[in-house]
């Protein structure tokens, strides 16, 4: 592959994954710790070294720009964070392609049409201030300033002063705040963080969309008895009815292609051996990429929680919960990547993205895709997390041959 070198990409990711390194093997570099001050510089001093203009906005993103020769801006890249514990490709692998793509388009005297933006967002993960995707949603204008100063860590910091102290410490290093507006496309490269590239042996997924999710709580009441002289047939045991939502809402997912269902948290009150539980609480997470069946699905499961609450003689409360549609990725951007792959006779499939990724922000301001490269296993937010260097650059380079494509592109 002509001017991408997978030595340089491998060693840029050994040296990244070294910030936040922990005792498990894995990598703890949470926003605007001082690991990840020490990630931000490395990246600062790569992008010097590289001859782009650095940039940063209010809530630390950092930007390393190549001008273009027109207005239009091509903005690629992800998240410098990891989770607690995390891997070495989530979030760094594509900022790294996008550098390396950016690089060898440099290399080969190529002005391109656009400026075109290597981006590193902050607090993706959502590990310090549990709100994820905050620097992608910053930068779309969905995050106000004043929405920022009820974003709180542990130590009762607002987001918007830790990021001010963020920024004072890397300035000395920047050519001043990202001047760009908003970006004409973006392209999101990232590990797949499932199994079913790994499983299909093709080379990449271009998700036509990212699920949409919800997440509601049940509460289910009935009465606390004693287990021994209580008869099954006068019991009103909420945990009974929880097992019978958990087994209908399996067989109303099956009917929504790429929905997926989940009850993850149970708390039985009171949670003892001998008791049967007065009250049962559980969590319903439950994603899918189509809007409309989202809904449809959620109004079944919840009917299903009424309904077996009066079958049991059992009390029901849905108590609120969050909801995020889901995002639809650009049709022609997508395309113009699929052609770019075809072209390098590179395979690819299409299936949606199930997890959150700062695209869904990025989607809302311009057209917006996504590049997922497999993850070894599926494994992800792991230490044992692993794509091949190769993938990533296959990756880079239909990032580059989208760049030098720039031209043309209304
Ligand atoms: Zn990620």
């Amino acid at each position: 592959m002509r001017g991408i070198s997978e030595k340089r990409m491998e060693r840029e990711l050994e040296e990244l994954g070294g910030f936040g390194r922990d005792g498990s093997g894995g990598i703890t570099r949470l926003s605007y710790s001082p690991s990840y001050v020490e990630a931000a510089l490395w990246l600062i001093g790569r992008f010097r070294e590289l001859g782009l203009k650095v940039f940063c906005d209010g809530i630390g993103n950092i930007f390393g720009v190549l001008p273009g020769e027109g207005d239009s801006i091509f903005l690629s890249g992800s998240h410098l964070d990891t989770v607690k514990s995390g891997g070495v490709f989530d979030g760094a692998a594509g900022i790294i392609v996008a550098m390396e793509a950016v690089r060898i388009v440099k290399e080969q005297g190529i002005t391109p049409h656009s400026n075109t933006v290597v981006a590193a967002f902050v607090e993706e993960e959502g590990a310090s201030f549990q709100a994820a995707l905050v620097g992608s949603a910053y930068l779309s204008g969905r995050l106000t300033d004043e929405k920022m100063t009820s974003l709180i860590d542990d130590d009762g910091r607002n987001i918007g002063d830790v990021a001010r102290d963020f920024c004072d410490r890397i300035s000395p290093y920047l050519d001043g705040f990202y001047p760009l507006g908003i970006p004409s496309r973006a392209v999101e490269v990232h590990i797949e963080q499932g199994a079913r590239l790994d499983r299909s042996g093709m080379d990449f997924c271009i998700p036509p969309a990212i699920v949409g999710t919800s997440m509601t709580e049940v509460e289910m009441t009935g009465e606390m008895n004693h287990a021994g002289t209580t008869p099954m047939d006068i019991r009103r045991d909420p945990f009974r009815g929880t097992v019978e939502v958990a087994s209908r809402l399996n067989g109303h997912v099956k009917k929504f292609p790429g929905a997926v269902g989940t009850i993850g948290r149970v708390i039985l009150d009171p949670n003892v051996a001998n008791v049967v539980p007065g009250k049962v609480t559980f969590s319903l997470d439950i994603r899918g990429p189509v809007g409309e069946d989202l809904k449809k699905l959620i109004d079944l499961v919840i009917a299903d929680c009424h309904c077996v609450a009066e079958e049991m003689d059992l009390g029901v409360r849905i108590k609120g919960g969050h909801s995020e549609p889901p995002t639809d990725l650009d049709p022609i951007l997508r395309k113009r990547i699929s052609e770019a792959m075809d072209k390098r006779g590179w395979s690819w499939e299409e299936f949606p993205s199930g997890a959150g990724h700062d695209a869904i922000n990025l989607a809302l301001i311009c057209p917006t895709a996504m590049i997922f490269v497999p993850s070894k296993g599926g494994r992800s937010h792991c230490p044992e997390e692993w794509t091949e260097t190769a993938s990533l650059a296959k990756a880079a380079q239909v990032l580059a041959d989208l760049i030098v494509d720039e031209k043309g592109v209304k």
